[in-house]
């Protein structure tokens, strides 16, 4: 074997679909070529006698936020115990901003941008001359018909055991200035037809969870509609062995035709990651980002009320222009529609996205290291961002995680931003922790809590009981705001298909 592509994924139910395209795009390489994934937290020494076991003359690394830390150290150690082995970085985290970069400095060859024809391309002269006299290789991108599809390269462990990531496209067309795929500025869609066969393959071979990491699905309402309907002929053909796929949506794009192809799933088969990020409109200007708030909050409320799509939704806070009180309006805003989660991202500044025009003028300060958290900005200082931080983390454990379903409206009332606040100041006053609170703890602590907001012990006692002592024992992440819904009603009927997705 001489070159071996290699990663460390967020989780191992995560398989990397960027290598696969790489290995799948090798050409006469390819026979050489070898794929290894590792997981962050890994041994640093481990990944690297692992690597080195398999006796590679290259080894390419895909890097990324969440990996480019501890990838760092493992390109260090490999390089002082074999230095002879070439190692090649690409990845978004390495793309933009590659002088500033420890692992840059440490690696022999960086592509940035698209690897698919300039990985293998790179290699071939690196195995057989002339040696490439540059370091930095600008990836060339190809017409799409001109990339290999790699969804062969999914193994039957793969797709027994890991989520299976597609794409029907790449890229996106709009700007926002927080986010990478701004600097797409267009998308480019795979041939249709061919990508349907690959999801056919797939199917045939066994997989039923597909995650689409297209940034915009629902852009060509043609393609999507033929997407779905795939979905829906697999649900029909297959209704004891379901399919479960999980889009990201721009919320203000539901045409009629898309809405009555999204009415037909059934629960448990259909997830939607929807951006909102801010419902300011001075905020989104500030960012370019282009979104009718009317239109979205619409689509919202009729995808909680018609279908059974399940809803992640998203909020940035941190963003420049937006202080607490246009944040907590957006947020209340939201929780009013009754997507099923809310995810409260901080603001984070990605390597090569044009937010940092803003940094004067709003003051932003981020972290120096990945991921490059905000830490304060000219309207939110930075113990107030810390609790901003402690609010998402504590709503992911008691709103997301769906196990506080009856008692979470209690816990909010009217003012769903406020009230959580208010409780994640006492929470981390009273715990000192953010992570690792056991349920059984975070439990008593709502209950105390509640008492301190005047309910009896008995009454908040009773009210934990009926989320945490088996009533929503399926781990059903249905908000009971939502559970009046005709969506949510139906979902409930069907929690362990749903869990059995939702835990990959
Ligand atoms: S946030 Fe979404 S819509 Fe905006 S540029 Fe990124 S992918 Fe596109």
């Amino acid at each position: 074997m001489t070159i071996l592509l290699t990663t460390l994924n967020a989780r191992y139910t995560h398989a990397s679909l960027g290598l696969r395209y790489l290995l799948a795009n090798m050409g006469p390489l390819q026979e050489q070529t070898k794929l290894q994934e590792f997981v962050i937290g890994a041994k640093t020494t481990e990944i690297v006698e692992r690597i080195l076991a398999r006796q590679p003359r290259i080894v390419g690394f895909g890097i990324y936020i969440w990996n480019v830390e501890e990838t760092t150290k493992v390109v260090a150690m490999l390089k002082r115990v074999a230095p002879q082995v070439v190692v090649v970085l690409g990845g978004p985290e390495v793309s933009h901003e590659p002088g500033e970069q420890q692992i840059v400095q440490l690696a022999d060859y960086l592509i940035t941008g698209w690897g698919d024809v300039t990985f293998p391309k790179l290699c071939g002269e690196i195995l057989n001359g002339p040696k490439p006299l540059m370091k930095i290789h600008a990836g060339v991108q190809p017409p799409m018909a001109e990339i290999k599809l790699p969804y062969s390269l999914y193994s039957d462990d793969d797709i027994k055991n890991r989520t299976i990531y597609v794409e029907a496209s790449r890229g996106c067309p709009f700007k926002c200035e927080f986010c990478l795929s701004a600097l797409d500025k267009t998308a480019w869609p795979f041939n249709l037809d061919a990508f349907l066969a690959e999801l056919e393959g797939l199917h045939a071979r066994g997989a039923r969870l597909f995650k689409f990491v297209d940034r915009t699905f629902n852009l060509n309402i043609k393609t999507s509609l033929k997407i779905m309907q795939f979905f829906l002929d697999k649900l029909a053909a297959y209704p004891d062995d379901p399919v479960y796929a999980h889009f990201e949506l721009v919320p203000d794009h539901l045409p009629d035709a898309l809405k009555e192809g999204i009415s037909k799933f059934p629960p448990g088969a259909l997830q939607f990651e929807i951006g909102i990020q801010s419902f300011n409109p001075a905020v989104q200007t500030l960012v370019s980002r282009k979104q009718d708030n009317q239109k979205a909050a619409d689509n919202i409320r009729w995808l909680t009320t018609q279908s059974h799509a399940h809803m992640h939704v998203d909020l940035i806070a941190g963003l420049p222009g937006e202080d607490v009180a246009s944040f907590a309006r957006g947020f209340n805003q939201l929780w009013a529609l009754h997507p099923h989660e809310i995810q409260f991202g901080i603001l984070k500044r990605l390597r090569g996205t044009p937010i940092i025009r803003h940094t004067e003028a709003y003051g932003l300060v981020f972290e120096p290291y990945a991921p490059y958290t905000i830490l304060a900005n000219k309207d939110i200082d930075f113990p107030t961002m810390q609790r901003l931080v402690r609010f998402a983390r504590y709503w992911d454990l008691v709103a997301n995680s769906g196990r506080f379903a009856h008692t979470l409206p209690v816990l909010l009332g009217e003012s769903a931003f406020e009230h959580f606040m208010d409780f994640s100041d006492w929470l981390y006053a009273n715990t000192d922790a953010t992570h690792r609170i056991a349920l059984d703890r975070l439990a008593a602590m709502v209950s105390k809590w509640l008492q301190t907001r005047g309910m009896s012990k008995a009454a908040a006692d009773e009210l934990l009981a009926s989320d945490y002592a088996g009533r929503n024992e399926s781990g059903s992440r249905i908000k009971p705001a939502a559970a009046n819904t005709p969506a949510a009603r139906a979902e409930t009927a069907a929690p362990q298909r749903q869990a059995r997705h939702l835990a990959a």
